[in-house]
C-alpha cells in the first residue's frame, strides 16, 4: 500500500524521507552531536541564530548594563580620574545597543556569534586601557580582576559556539599577556606590588583554566544543543510524513481508482449522513441512479481499456451536472452510478438526470451493437422527505427500482420513482 502511494506522491514523500534518512543516520553514527552536512549545517546555524535572538537579547543587554555600572563605579573609586575612559565606554555601550537592536533584523545576524564576540572584546579593551593608563590607581588589582566577569560572560553568551567562545576567549587572555609583557602595569616595589608580581604567573594559570573549562562546558552545550535539534527535526519530519501518508490513506481509501470519484464506502457513509441532515432540516433528499447501457457489449466489442476511458468520460459527464454545493456522485460498482442532490424535489432532480443522459450522448462514443449506436445511460430518481425511523437504504432501493424500469423501457432515459406507484 505505501509503495502505492509512494509512486503517486513521490514528488511530495521522497524528498522528507531522504531528509529523514539523513537524520537518522546522523543519530545512528552517534554523530548528531557533531558538525552537519552543509545543508543542515546551515539549518542549524539559522536555528541557532533565531535561538540566539530568542534567549540571548536580554542577557547581553543585562552585561551590558553591568558593564556601564562597573565603570560607573569605577569613576567614583578613582575620583572621577578615569572619565575619559568612562566616556568612551558610554559610547561603546551605546554602539552595542544600537546594534543589538539592528543586527537581529539584518543580514547581519549571520554574523550574530562573531558580533557578540567582537562586542565583548571591545569592551575588554577598554578594561586593558585602564590596567595601562591607572597603573598607579590604588584600586588598580580590580582592574585584572575585571577579566573573569569577562570570560564569564563569553561563556554565556557564545555558549552555543564552542569555537567561537575558545577564539574570542583565547584572544582576551593573549591581549591580556601582552599588554602585562609591554606596559609597566604594576606600581613600584611595595611590598604589595612584589606580591602581585608573583601571583601574575598563577592568576595567567587560572585564567587558562577558566577558560579550558569554560570551552568544554560550552561544548558539552552545543552538542547538546545540535543532537535536539536533529532529534526535534527527525520528529518534525516524520510527523510530516505520517500527517500525509494518512491523508493520502484516507483520500484512496474514499476514491474510487478509475474514475476518481467517491466509491461505494465514502458513498454510504455520505449518505447516512445527509438521511440525519435532512431529519433535522426536512427538506428533501434526492438520488439519482445510473447504468450504462449495453456496457457488457461495449467491453466485447471495443475491449477493456476502452471500456475504462468510457467510464471515465460518463462520469465526466455526471460530475459537470453535479454543480450545485453540496451536490456529490460516486461510482456504485461496475458501470453503476449514484448522484445524491440534498435539498432538492424528485422534479428537480429528474431535471438533473436528463441532462445527464443528454450530456452523455453528445459524447458520441461509438457503440455499434447499440440500438442507438452511442454509448446511453439508463437513470433512476427517487426523493423523500428523510424521516427519523426510515433509512437512505429504501430510497436507494426506489431509485433502483426506477433505473430497472428505464432499463424495461428501452434503456437511455429517466424514470422517476415516483411514477413507478402510479
Ligand atoms: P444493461 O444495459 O442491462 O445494463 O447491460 P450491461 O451489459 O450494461 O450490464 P451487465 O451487468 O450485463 O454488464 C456490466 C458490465 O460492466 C460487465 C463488466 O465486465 C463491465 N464492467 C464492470 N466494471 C468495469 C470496469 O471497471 N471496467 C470495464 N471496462 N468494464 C467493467
Ligand atoms: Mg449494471
Ligand atoms: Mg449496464
Amino acid at each position: 500500500m505505501t509503495d502505492f502511494i509512494l509512486q503517486q506522491d513521490s514528488r511530495i514523500i521522497r524528498p522528507l524521507e531522504r531528509q529523514i534518512d539523513v537524520l537518522s543516520d546522523l543519530i545512528q553514527q552517534d554523530k548528531s552531536h557533531q558538525k552537519f552536512p552543509a545543508e543542515l549545517e546551515n539549518e542549524y546555524e539559522e536555528f541557532r541564530r533565531n535561538q540566539m535572538v530568542a534567549q540571548d537579547m536580554h542577557l547581553i543587554s543585562a552585561g551590558l548594563i553591568v558593564f556601564l555600572v562597573f565603570s560607573w563605579a569605577e569613576l567614583y573609586m578613582t575620583g572621577g580620574r578615569s572619565i575619559s575612559v568612562f566616556i568612551i565606554r558610554c559610547l561603546i555601550t551605546f554602539g552595542c545597543f544600537v546594534a543589538l537592536y539592528m543586527v537581529p533584523r539584518t543580514r547581519l545576524l549571520n554574523y550574530g556569534f562573531e558580533i557578540v564576540a567582537l562586542g565583548a572584546y571591545i569592551c575588554f579593551l577598554t578594561l586593558l586601557w585602564q590596567i595601562v593608563a591607572y597603573a598607579d590607581d590604588p584600586n588598580r588589582y580590580l582592574y585584572h580582576l575585571g577579566i573573569i566577569p569577562m570570560l564569564v560572560f563569553m561563556l554565556l553568551s557564545l555558549r552555543n559556539s564552542y569555537r567561537m567562545m575558545m577564539v574570542a576567549s583565547l584572544s582576551m587572555l593573549a591581549s591580556y599577556v601582552i599588554v602585562l609583557l609591554s606596559f609597566r602595569v604594576m606600581g613600584e616595589a611595595s611590598p604589595y606590588d612584589n606580591f602581585a608580581r608573583q601571583l601574575t604567573p598563577f592568576y595567567l594559570l587560572f585564567l587558562l583554566i577558566q577558560i579550558a573549562m569554560n570551552t568544554y562546558l560550552s561544548y558539552v552545550i552545543e552538542s547538546g544543543s545540535r543532537s535536539e535539534f536533529v532529534k526535534n527535526r527527525l520528529l518534525a519530519l516524520e510527523a510530516q510524513r505520517l500527517q500525509y501518508l494518512g491523508q493520502r490513506l484516507q483520500q484512496l481509501s474514499t476514491t474510487d481508482g478509475l474514475t476518481g470519484i467517491a466509491n461505494r464506502r465514502y458513498l454510504e457513509e455520505k449518505l447516512a449522513s445527509e438521511w440525519a441532515r435532512g431529519v433535522r432540516s426536512q427538506q428533501q433528499l434526492a438520488l439519482i441512479m445510473l447504468d450504462v447501457d449495453y456496457f457488457k457489449d461495449f467491453n466485447d466489442a471495443y475491449g477493456h481499456q476502452a471500456g475504462d476511458e468510457c467510464l471515465r468520460l460518463v462520469t465526466g459527464a455526471i460530475r459537470v451536472a453535479c454543480r450545485r454545493h453540496g451536490d456529490f456522485c460516486a461510482r456504485y460498482g461496475g458501470e453503476e452510478f449514484v448522484v445524491v442532490l440534498p435539498d432538492t424535489s424528485e422534479d428537480d432532480a429528474l431535471l438533473i438526470a436528463d441532462e445527464i443522459r443528454q450530456r452523455v450522448m453528445t459524447l458520441e462514443m461509438e457503440h455499434a451493437t447499440s440500438e442507438f449506436g452511442l454509448v446511453t445511460v439508463s437513470l433512476g430518481v427517487a426523493a423523500a422527505v428523510p424521516a427519523k425511523d426510515g433509512s437512505y437504504e429504501n430510497l436507494l432501493r426506489l431509485a433502483d427500482m426506477a433505473l430497472y424500469q428505464s432499463k424495461d423501457s428501452g434503456r437511455n432515459q429517466v424514470t422517476a420513482a415516483a411514477a413507478l406507484d402510479a
